[in-house]
This record gives structure tokens, C-alpha cells and sequence, in this order.
């Protein structure tokens, strides 16, 4: 079962790990990139290795975002480094 992420208008803390839904929970209303970096150290937490941009599962499959927390901002973030 993969990873989700979920928006929580209700959620104690700002990104937290749900093992019972395989969920990283998100605030409603955290700001994109706060959001996003948090997400990143809960499932580097968890084992996952990024094999590109964007979030993975710890079993190698994408991760989707959702849309409630901000599309450009992960687009921003997810963008390759132009080296
Ligand atoms: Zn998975």
C-alpha cells in the first residue's frame, strides 16, 4: 500500500506520519513549501529515495500531491537543478 498525503482542516500538527491510513497528514492551510518540506522528511523517515523530483514512496512509486496545498509551489520545488 503507498503513501498518501492527505489535507487535515483539523490535523494537531503541522505534518504528521498516520501508519494506520499509510498517510502523511497535512494541515490545511500550511504554506506550499513548509507543506512540501515537511512531506520530504517523513517519507525520507520512512525509507524512501528520490529518484527524481517530486515525492516517493518507499517503495519507488510517485507520490501524489494533493491539489488543496498548492500545485506551483511542488512545481517550483520539483524542478529539476539546471546545472
Ligand atoms: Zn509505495
Amino acid at each position: 500500500m503507498c503513501v498518501v498525503v492527505r489535507v487535515a482542516g483539523a490535523a494537531e500538527q503541522d505534518v504528521a506520519w498516520d501508519a494506520r491510513e499509510v498517510a502523511v497528514v497535512v494541515r490545511a492551510g500550511m504554506p506550499t513549501e513548509e507543506a512540501l518540506a515537511g512531506v520530504r522528511a517523513v517519507l525520507s523517515d520512512l525509507g524512501s529515495v528520490a529518484r527524481g523530483p517530486g515525492l516517493w514512496c518507499f517503495c519507488g512509486e510517485p507520490v501524489s500531491w494533493p491539489v488543496p496545498l498548492g500545485r506551483s509551489g511542488l512545481c517550483a520545488v520539483a524542478a529539476p537543478a539546471t546545472p
